[in-house]
């Protein structure tokens, strides 16, 4: 009788191994102790869903020595200045909630929102999909938008798994297809200057994020006697992106300085999914895990199983330079899109400006950079990209160049990428967040996070 028992465990935890089990599907017990790997806006949303729902053992270990990740603020006499996010848009209901809850001060700093021509002239933001395209072809290319009719599948935090397989086009011959492409133009300035690639390259998936933001502030501008409805579209943080992460983090057991170096899910004698997590050179027994940093850098610690291998050594991403510099005679207090470099030919190339205090002299650029391309170039580009708008670069006072926003290609969506790690959900007691699931801004990142935990551990 004992060889039979010994032989049935032996079986069970053999066959855990090797067909997976996929946990939490049901009620799970509030003593589970589930680690968040990430503290960033994705692993602190989901870590506060689970305490929230009334999990005791939520950890968060994350590598910094800060929460935030790409929402990095920094200080330069007195006043913050955002390396990473920045904006608020009006319709990004979960962090604006989130900054209520926690009393996070946020505030529209009344910028100008500009576009720069070629010749760099300055146009206000809501005009220039108007001089751009014409009023007939652009109430024609929002007509068609609007009644496009899948336009949901990429709403904002949307499971992309869900999506229509004809999204995964680039978005310039999609909206060309289905008769936007005006609507591709006139995003196309913010949207390359924020750092999301190029419409020739990038799956309309992603690009459709940001239509679904901008179109309807467009519409709105346009309603409100052509153009000159209010200027304001997003708030920021008054202390900096990083401040609502700050605020929220207090409130969890975050461990910092706590780099996961190796993850090992095995079952236990009796069945019961086991993770084995080291972190900050400490080894840790764990029921779930929810892996909310970088999937790809995942496979540095993480005992991936081929699948996992697959799917995450597939994510890519722009280099995205940012430069906080000390100028002189550019536009503040704005935020500014050049309309001459929304291509590849052009990367390296200025493509978004920001200077939020109109009494200050510091900005921050941002530049698309080509892998190849050194610290030197993208300096002397800057210059005299500034000086091309009548302004100076007076000093640099800091650089950053960030892996932005993982996506995957239009063959690798045509190969099931999203529904296949919708699939892995869950899966040896492992899910997966952070913003290559939806798409990188605060708002999806978080919106995800937050769903997928109501969704798999209420
Ligand atoms: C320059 C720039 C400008 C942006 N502007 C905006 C904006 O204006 N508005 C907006 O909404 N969004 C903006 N974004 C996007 C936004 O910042 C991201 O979508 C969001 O921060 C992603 O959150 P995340 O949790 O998925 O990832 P991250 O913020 O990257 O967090 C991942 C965390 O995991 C940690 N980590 C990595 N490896 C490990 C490990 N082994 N162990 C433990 N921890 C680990 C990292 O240190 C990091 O803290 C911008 C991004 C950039 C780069």
């Amino acid at each position: 009788m004992r060889r039979l028992l010994h032989f049935l465990i032996v079986f069970v935890a053999y066959m855990s191994a090797v067909v997976p089990l996929d946990c939490a599907r049901a009620s799970e017990s509030r003593d589970l102790r589930i680690a968040v790997v990430g503290a960033g806006a994705a692993g602190l949303s989901a870590a506060l869903t689970l305490q929230d729902l009334g999990f005791k053992h939520v950890t968060v270990f994350e590598a910094t020595s800060q929460v935030g990740g790409k929402a990095d603020s920094v200080e330069f006499g007195g006043r913050v200045y955002d390396m990473g996010a920045i904006l608020v848009m009006p319709n990004f209901s979960t962090i604006l909630g989130l900054a209520n809850r926690f009393g996070v001060p946020y505030q529209d700093p009344g910028m100008k929102y500009l576009v720069a021509q070629s010749d760099g002239e300055l146009i206000d933001i809501m005009d220039f999909p108007l001089r751009q395209s014409g009023p007939l072809s652009l109430m024609s290319a929002m007509a068609a938008f609007n009644h496009y009719p899948n336009r949901d599948a990429a709403a904002i935090g949307s499971d992309f798994a869900k999506a229509p397989r004809e999204m995964n086009e680039n978005f310039e011959a999609f909206s060309r297809r289905h008769g936007f492409e005006q609507v591709g133009l006139g995003i196309a300035p913010v949207t390359v200057g924020c750092g999301y690639g190029y419409a020739a390259e990038v799956p309309a998936l992603y690009w459709m994020q940001l239509a679904n933001s901008l179109v309807p502030l467009f519409q709105k501008s346009m309603q409100d006697a052509r153009g000159s409805g209010p200027k304001t579209y997003a708030a920021i943080f008054t202390g900096g992106y990083r401040s609502l992460w700050v605020a929220i983090s207090r409130h969890l057991d975050v461990r910092l300085n706590s780099p996961v170096s190796r993850v090992k899910r095995y079952m236990d004698e009796s069945g019961q999914q086991r993770i084995a997590i080291t972190a900050g050179g400490t080894t840790g027994e764990f029921d779930r895990i929810v892996i909310a940093a970088p999937l790809e850098k995942a496979l540095d610690f993480l005992d991936a199983r081929p699948e996992e291998k697959n799917l995450f050594s597939r994510i890519k991403y722009y280099p995205y330079n940012v430069v906080l510099f000390r100028g002189r005679n550019l536009p503040k207090p704005a935020i500014m899109f050049s309309n001459a470099h929304t291509t590849r030919a052009t990367a390296g190339r200025l493509a978004g400006l920001y200077n939020q205090f109109a009494e200050g002299d510091i900005w921050t650029a941002g530049q698309i950079a080509s892998p190849d391309m050194t610290q030197e170039q993208l300096e002397t580009t800057l210059r005299e990209d500034v000086a091309s708008l009548g302004g100076e670069v007076l000093e640099i006072l800091r650089r950053k160049m960030w892996s932005h926003f993982p996506h995957v290609s239009t063959k690798d969506l045509d190969e099931g990428f999203y529904q296949r790690m919708s699939a892995l959900q869950g899966i040896n007691g492992t899910f997966y967040s952070g913003s290559i699931m939806t798409f990188d801004s605060a708002e999806p990142a978080a919106l995800f996070a937050r769903d997928l935990m109501l969704e798999r551990f209420r």
